[in-house]
């Protein structure tokens, strides 16, 4: 007879909740009961979104990926739902099935949860947003950005840069330091290849924008070497800069108002929100103060140790990128399995630090390549920033191999993307 197996849930299936649970069939084999839970039932391919946009491409094109079909490859189920609450005592999450309006709520039990329901991002907490904001995170506002700069644009200045970003301190560890932003690689990017884009079209260059931050440096997360490197390439192509900004107050319709007084004329705002916990994950007893899930660096929570998270959902997860996602996907893997008998202690428990790893598009067939561990407490030294063609061929190269392996990177694939990057002068 069959071994009962543990019913494992994975909320949200994007990065994080497509990735734990590939990894948890792939440690804990048949000795789980997989079920993934998303409101949408395809992967939206996030960080070549701005790279589209420069490319004059509609990224729900081209950078949706089938998530039900990559799923049951791997026997794993998917059921579409937005879900609306969690019930931690009873093992259950209330979940409302919506493919059609109508469908009433629903209770789904579990064994073992993951909580990968990555952020809200906050553009509906900046006043002005509706009218006078742009941004890059879907599809929606790509089109928006690409049709305004291609038939309104009027030459005048664009700011680039992020709202200050509300880190949860409570179960914060030690070695983690607080954020003033929650992902600027987009900012430098967006930046970097707009002014390309300009160039090419005739219609400005660098001297156009002005990148601001709510931070002492921008992208601080990449360290201090990496970051005055970038800024010192940014300033010499005659970028401008404003740090320590304390937030946004409201989008006009000529700029930015920010919170401590100042202001930045602006013809394009394009922003970056707070990434913010969803509402029904705060005030629970799993979650910091502003509603991320606290766990410990085998993702567990403390207090509740059957609840996982990774992924932007999580409190450790800073800075919100998908490359720290994708490191805590396969602990989350090896735990499960080790509660479940199929792996042992000594190899679920390996211990591991996060590590910074982004490259962003130039524009003209170029990117920038970051690898970097020096932010975080633990007193890493890698600091590597390399720019030029090598990094944008394996930008492209990263998603070809993600989408034709439905979400799976073989295992040699980010050592060698770090070999070529950090070796190969092109
Ligand atoms: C413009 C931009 C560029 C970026 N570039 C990079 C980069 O180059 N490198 C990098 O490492 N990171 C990058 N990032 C960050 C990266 O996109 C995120 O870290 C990553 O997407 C997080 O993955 P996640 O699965 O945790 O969350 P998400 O990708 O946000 O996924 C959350 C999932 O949960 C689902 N969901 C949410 N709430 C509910 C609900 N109530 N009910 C049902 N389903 C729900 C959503 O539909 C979604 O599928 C970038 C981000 C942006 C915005």
């Amino acid at each position: 007879m069959k071994a009962k197996q543990a019913k494992v849930l994975v909320l949200g299936g994007n990065f994080a909740g497509l990735g734990a649970a590939q990894k948890i069939r792939e440690f804990a084999g048949d000795a789980v009961d997989i079920t993934v839970i998303d409101r949408k039932a395809y992967l939206d391919y996030i960080p070549n979104i701005p790279l589209e946009i420069f490319e004059g491409r509609d990224p729900a094109v081209t950078m949706h990926m089938d998530l039900i079909d990559a799923l049951a490859r791997d026997g794993i189920k998917f059921r579409q739902a937005e879900v609306l609450g969690l019930d931690l005592d009873a093992h259950e999450v209330r979940v409302r099935p919506n493919e059609r309006p109508g469908a009433p709520e629903y209770r789904v039990g579990y064994d073992y949860l993951v909580i990968a329901l990555g952020a809200h991002l906050a553009y509906d907490d900046i006043e002005g947003f509706a009218e006078h904001g742009y941004t890059v995170s879907d599809a929606w506002h790509a089109n928006r950005l690409i049709e305004y700069l291609k038939n309104d644009y009027k030459g005048g200045p664009i700011a680039v840069g992020s709202d200050r970003f509300e880190q949860g301190l409570k179960g914060k560890p030690d070695w983690l330091p607080v954020a003033l932003a929650a992902c600027e690689g987009p900012p430098v990017e967006v930046s970097l290849s707009l002014a390309h884009w300009l160039q090419e079209h005739d219609k400005g260059s660098a001297k156009n924008i002005t990148i601001f931050t709510p931070a002492e440096l921008i992208a601080e997360d990449a360290g201090e070497k990496v970051v005055g490197q970038l800024l010192d390439a940014a300033s010499s192509m005659g970028f401008g800069y404003m740090n320590k900004v304390e937030g946004i107050e409201r989008l006009t319709e000529t700029g930015i108002e920010f919170r401590d007084g100042r202001k930045l004329d602006a013809e394009i705002s394009i922003v970056l929100p707070n990434w913010k916990p969803h509402a029904f994950l705060k005030g629970l007893p799993i979650s910091d103060e502003v509603g991320f899930i606290i766990t410990d660096m085998t993702m567990r929570n403390p207090d509740y140790p059957e609840v996982f998270a990774c992924g932007d959902a999580a409190a450790i997860t800073v800075p919100k990128l998908g490359a720290i996602g994708h490191q805590e996907c396969e602990v989350v893997g090896k735990q499960i399995a080790k509660s479940v008998g199929k792996l042992s202690a000594e190899k679920a428990d390996a211990p591991w630090q996060p590590e910074v790893v982004c490259i962003g598009d130039m524009g003209g067939g170029k990117a920038f390549y970051i690898h970097s561990n020096s932010w975080f407490g633990f007193g890493g030294d890698i600091q590597v920033l390399e720019m030029g063609r090598m990094p944008y061929a394996q930008k492209l190269l990263y998603k070809e191999m993600f989408f034709r392996n439905h979400g799976k990177i073989p295992n040699w694939g980010l050592p060698a993307a770090k070999w070529a990057a950090e070796t190969l002068p092109l």
